[in-house]
């Protein structure tokens, strides 16, 4: 076989072997026909896994507090800080209109519905953030427990939000059916979006050493090497992966990490993550100049514990 031969049966940008009859390469999404890198659609080469680590449901007396205060204390103060924001961009809003420019009125209305739409969200999204936290200083392993007492913290977050808006407005506040949307949607932006953090990915616990586990991250592997890593990884033959050459600026990638802490005995925890980098293309009506914004998606396809002796090698492998 000559070399052109050669070059024509691998994708030219990530050198995975060729499959006839594809207009894009599955793996890095290189459009044959045109040369255009990331253009092909997300086409995953292995199903997605489960995560290996299970949290034990243990928790503390002192995570149950620490997240019942920083949730609670969240909302009391989130929801008013809510509140304000929504009445400073309707403040903003009223304003531009009456400055009698143009679309004057389309700014304000988008002000203050954005405010609307967002000041909740975020809401909920700092009070995730803050339950979260408390979880992790308090080491609870319990995410039943996280989510709970973060819905709940919503609902605080909420009822301050409703009493300082009851409080600003008066009666006249709620008789609308445009009124209670809007504070339905309060309710509901906050509550789920407090609730949804717990569901991120878990950062798994040492029962032994009651310590959190630290991540050793390896340097990026290139996505064509992914069949042969899962191999390897599926082996538990760890040696094997330093003859594998790191590429660091590799955009489609697979990352492999390890959970770990310093007990002999331990279960430790190796996963495999694939990402699959791709552009969104798009053409100036008027410059004609093609600009591409990145689309990235991960998916995790290897996860399995292993017994701390078996990882070592892993740790002393280059990170990224
Ligand atoms: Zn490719
Ligand atoms: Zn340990």
């Amino acid at each position: 076989m000559t070399e052109d031969q050669q070059t024509t049966n691998q994708c030219p940008k990530c050198e995975l072997p060729r499959e006839e009859g594809k207009e894009f390469c599955p793996e890095c999404g290189y459009e044959f026909a045109t040369g255009k890198e990331g253009a092909g659609p997300h086409e995953f080469a292995f199903p997605a896994v489960e995560d290996a680590y299970e949290p034990s449901g243990k928790t503390t007396v002192r995570a149950v507090l620490l997240m019942l205060l920083f949730g609670f204390l969240a909302g009391l103060v989130g929801g008013p800080l809510a509140y304000l924001v929504i009445a400073i961009a309707a403040t903003i809003g009223a304003w531009i209109a009456s400055s009698g420019i143009c679309i004057a009125g389309l700014a304000a209305l988008v002000i203050a519905i954005g405010a609307w739409l967002i000041a909740p969200a975020v809401l909920g999204g700092v009070i995730s953030l803050l339950v979260g936290k408390a979880a992790e200083i308090g080491k609870s392993r319990n995410p039943t427990d996280r989510t709970v007492i973060a819905l709940i913290s919503g609902l605080v977050g909420f009822g301050s939000f409703l009493a300082v808006y009851y409080f600003a407005l008066g009666p006249d506040s709620y008789d609308s059916f445009f009124d209670l949307l809007k504070l339905g949607w309060v309710l509901i932006a906050a509550v789920v979006v407090a609730a949804a953090g717990g569901a991120a990915e878990v950062k798994p616990f040492c029962e032994e050493c009651e310590e959190w586990m630290k991540r050793h991250v390896l340097a990026r592997r290139p996505i064509r090497q992914e069949k042969d890593l899962l191999d390897v990884l599926n082996a538990g033959d760890f040696e094997k992966l330093k003859t594998f050459p790191a590429d660091p600026v590799a955009k489609s990638h697979c990352s492999i990490d390890v959970w770990h802490c310093g007990c002999e005995n331990a279960q430790n925890y190796v996963n495999m993550h694939t990402f699959q980098h791709r552009y969104k293309y798009a053409t100036d009506r008027n410059t004609r100049q093609v600009t591409q914004e990145d689309v990235v998606q991960a998916r995790r396809v290897f996860s399995k514990a292993f017994p701390h002796a078996q990882v070592k090698s892993l740790l002393e492998m280059p990170s990224e």
